[in-house]
């Protein structure tokens, strides 16, 4: 038999991506028995299942062809126009050119890392940040460096000495409803920010899947709103949390000078998001309110992150704290020094309970007594019940 040469080696960049151990803990919360705070996913029974059929009917029924034939890289110009009419009405005003649909803003993710990060690049985060951000960071062959952060965000002075030290490219944020700590930055941070980038040179990556899940307070401006930072601000928006993240729809708002290079990386990447739900979603938009339907969800959600927060000082050791999120998805716990969320994982889990540690969200030193619950879906009853058996977890 002739000589059988083994094939090359992955390129270093796979080689080196790791699993979360953490996902791997939580594939044994996929037991129906198991109360799990851990997923970040909207309220399946929330989705409307029947405004959706009928868009998709719709779509199938007046433009078959055109609906299940190839499109544009940019994206389907009637979904376009209804977010740029979406942002225009809130702080933002867009022009539908200047958006291009992806598959997911995880999607616009790996074609803002395609376009602006050659390895060996830094990237400034928040610290926690979200972590398939670091991920794609990470395969880009960039390096995240963690800028200190707190209940309201990064640290404007300590992102500007930071800047000076490791010349970071660009800066990631999720400013509002954050994952995973829920929180929000204010809006005179979001400024100070915009103005460090500005006198720094420095890109700002705005991710925002959530800031339509506000529940309490008013509405922070967006940093791509603002005027030091609209030339070098790209934001991402999503409609997985505001109609189904099973569509795979996001959009990209960039800048005019990243625009067509997005749109060439996209292309690259698999010529277009989706055709047909494209299609629907935009019929949906058309034929439905939104904005009556998110009124629902918010309100669903409210009362399910009080059933959460109420239900805490009983479930969790003495000494513990956690916030109170006004939208998003999430609340973020900090255990008494000396207890290590990762570890009590494993014993929640044998109580048919589960959360996420908040370890794998930091791109350096992790903080071990934090954990990150979600609350959107369960029924109070059962946050109560899932409650109980994680107090039992710290016995
Ligand atoms: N960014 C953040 C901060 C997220 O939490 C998520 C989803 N969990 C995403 C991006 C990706 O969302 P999608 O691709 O579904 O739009």
């Amino acid at each position: 038999m002739s000589h059988r040469a083994p094939t090359p080696p992955p390129a270093a960049r796979a080689a080196s991506a790791r699993r979360s151990p953490v996902r791997d803990l939580l594939a044994l919360t996929a037991r129906p028995e198991v109360i799990s705070f851990g997923g970040g996913l909207p309220a399946p029974e929330l989705f409307d299942a029947e405004g959706l059929r009928a868009a998709y009917d719709r779509v199938l029924t007046d433009a078959p062809h055109a609906a299940l034939q190839y499109s544009t890289t940019e994206g389907d110009p009637a979904l376009r126009a209804a977010i740029a009419g979406r942002l225009t009405g809130q702080d933002l005003p867009t022009d539908p050119d200047r958006l291009l649909i992806t598959a997911g803003s995880q999607q616009a993710l790996t074609l803002l890392a395609t376009v602006l990060l050659e390895p060996g690049d830094t990237v400034a985060v928040e610290d926690p940040t979200y972590l398939a951000a670091l991920q794609c960071f990470g395969f880009a062959g960039a390096r995240a460096v963690p800028v200190p952060s707190d209940e309201h965000g990064i640290d404007p002075a300590a992102l500007a000495d930071l800047v000076a030290r490791e010349r970071p490219k660009l800066l990631y944020l999720v400013p509002t409803f954050h994952n995973p700590t829920g929180n929000t930055m204010p809006a005179a941070r979001r400024r100070a920010i915009a103005e460090t980038a500005e006198r720094h040179g420095l890109w700002i990556v705005e991710d925002d899947p959530y800031g339509e899940l506000r529940f309490s307070g008013t509405p922070e401006p967006r940093i791509a709103s603002l005027p030091e930072a609209a030339d070098r601000t790209v934001l991402l928006g999503s409609f997985s949390k505001i109609m189904a993240p099973g569509m795979r729809l996001g959009w990209l708002r960039a800048p005019e000078a990243l625009h067509g290079p997005c749109v060439i990386a996209k292309q690259a990447a698999d010529l277009h998001t989706s055709t047909i739900d494209q299609a629907a979603a935009a019929r949906y938009l058309a034929d439905n309110d939104l904005d009556a339907h998110l009124a629902r969800v918010r309100a669903e959600y409210r009362t399910r992150r009080d059933a959460l927060v109420a239900g805490l000082p009983e479930a969790l050791p003495p000494g513990s704290t956690w916030n109170r999120p006004d939208g998003g998805m999430f609340v973020w716990a900090r255990l008494p020094e000396g207890h290590d969320a990762t570890e009590c994982l494993a014993k929640a889990i044998t109580n048919d309970v589960a959360y996420v540690p908040g370890a794998p969200f930091y791109a350096g030193t992790p903080d071990r007594t934090t954990l990150r619950l979600s609350f959107t879906t369960h029924a109070p009853e059962t946050t109560a019940e899932g409650l109980r058996r994680l107090a039992k977890t710290f016995l």
